[in-house]
């Protein structure tokens, strides 16, 4: 196996629920899931009969051939589900995908509407939107670029909002307009007729940890996309599928965007599942001019789909987004808590059960750990060998500080808390010992 970890991690046995077992029967809870993908928890017996149910069907209709009832389903769902006048859903297997298939739309779009010289995008700094050429160059990580440069367009980038490191006289809903102004100082300096879109996380993912806007800055960049005739395109691939504790994020702030992806939640780590959603104004113009000149063989996968329904049945049969909202601000308290007995702790943020926690230096000034402390890193390994599962970015090369991710499924409850803060308290403990020698 071509295997990318610097530390290789034991075989997994089984898991149910928030817990998961390697081959030793040791047990560890997954405060990630995973990589922010098994939101309704592991091996939910519905969703795996769903799947049989499907797979004794039919396990494959290709989507020049068939049509398929469990794709045609899920769609419908998920129009009826995002926002205002989304309603077009194109099926692929995983987030990078969703997001070349935004790229791809936009771009046929402003041709399809005699808008040629519409072709960049762009987007903040620091990010993630997945690492095929075509998202990689939106993303805002420099060290995963490097190796491409040459084969890559290099996309325009602004500043994230990270309003909770600025030291000035501005209020908190003005930091958020001077964040969003930043896009209008981009494209008029790109040239505003060269410019196709604008992309963002409506809550940052592992690049920036969790990272919430002020209100005003939401409102405010989809002000300035429609001043400008620029798509807002909402990368929802961490955020969607509930999440922030609302279906889609965007409902956080009442925004439609012009084009949304998402994918990691939406079959749950069930079935390789994304999807991008956008509305009939801008898909229309596409078909009518040649149709949309993409696609992958296994878009609407019959499976993956069925999955799909039944992890959304889940949701709601399980009251999982009021779970995820309400299990997410209780944990965010007691994460907050640590900030008392761990002086490493800079900030505690994020929304429903997408939430991160930032080590540094220096609580005064934010003053990040050095890089080669790898503090994160450490933490998450620490952790790890006490059966704490949580997610971690690298410091080095390209995004600042140490953040770790904890973002168990959307089924927690209070009851597991200490299961995760127990060990997260442990770890924490030694990671001081080890940073102060
Ligand atoms: N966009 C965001 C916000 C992500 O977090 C990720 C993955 O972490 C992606 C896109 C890419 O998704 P995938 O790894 O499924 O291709």
């Amino acid at each position: 196996m071509f295997y990318q970890s610097r530390s290789r991690r034991p075989l997994i046995d089984h898991a149910k629920g928030v817990y998961m077992w390697d081959v030793d029967g040791k047990r560890y809870i997954d405060a990630s899931s995973g990589a922010m993908v098994s939101n309704i928890g592991h091996s939910d017996p519905r969703v795996i009969a769903a799947m049989n149910e499907q797979l004794e069907k039919a396990s494959f209709a290709y989507r020049l051939h068939f049509e398929n009832d469990a794709a045609e389903t899920l769609a419908y769902r998920l129009s009826e589900r995002a926002p205002g006048d989304l309603e077009r859903v194109f099926f692929v297997s995983g987030g990078s995908e969703a997001i070349e298939s935004c790229i791809k739309l936009a771009r046929q779009y402003a041709l399809a509407i005699g808008q040629a010289q519409r072709s960049k995008i762009i987007s903040r700094f620091p990010s993630y939107h997945g690492s095929t050429l075509g998202a990689l160059a939106i993303t805002g990580y420099t060290p995963m670029h490097a190796p491409f440069a040459p084969m890559m367009v290099d996309q325009p980038k602004i500043p994230a909002p990270t309003c909770y490191l600025d030291h000035d006289d501005l209020t908190y809903h003005e930091r958020g307009l001077k964040y969003a102004n930043m896009l209008e100082a981009e494209i008029l300096k790109q040239g505003p007729e060269t410019v196709l879109g604008f992309i963002m996380e409506p809550v940052g993912g592992a690049a920036t940890g969790a990272l919430v806007a002020p209100d005003s800055y939401y409102r405010r960049i989809r002000e300035i996309c429609d001043q400008y005739g620029i798509l807002l395109i909402y990368d929802e691939v961490m955020t969607g599928a509930g999440r922030t504790g609302k279906y889609f994020a965007a409902e956080h702030w009442g925004i439609t965007p012009d084009i949304l992806a998402v994918s990691k939640g939406l079959a749950a780590g069930y079935a390789p599942l994304g999807a991008m959603i956008a509305p009939d104004r801008i898909v229309g113009p596409v078909l009518d001019h040649g149709g949309f000149i993409h696609g992958y063989t296994y878009a609407g996968n019959p499976i993956a789909c069925a999955a799909g329904n039944a992890v959304l049945d889940v949701i709601e049969e399980d009251n999982l987004l009021d779970n995820a909202a309400q299990s997410g601000a209780a944990l965010k308290t007691e994460l907050g808590k640590l900030a008392n007995d761990f002086s490493m702790i800079g900030d505690v943020r994020g929304l429903g059960l997408l939430l991160a926690v930032e080590l540094v230096k220096n609580r005064e000034t934010m003053e990040p750990f050095d890089a080669k402390h790898m503090a994160a890193a450490r933490l998450v390994d620490i952790a790890y060998d006490k059966g704490l599962i949580i997610y971690w970015r690298r410091t080095r090369g390209g995004y600042r500080g140490d953040h770790v991710m904890v973002c168990p499924p959307m089924t927690i409850t209070p009851d597991q808390f200490n299961d995760i803060m127990d060990p997260l308290r442990a770890a924490l403990g030694e990671l001081q010992d080890e940073l102060t020698l």
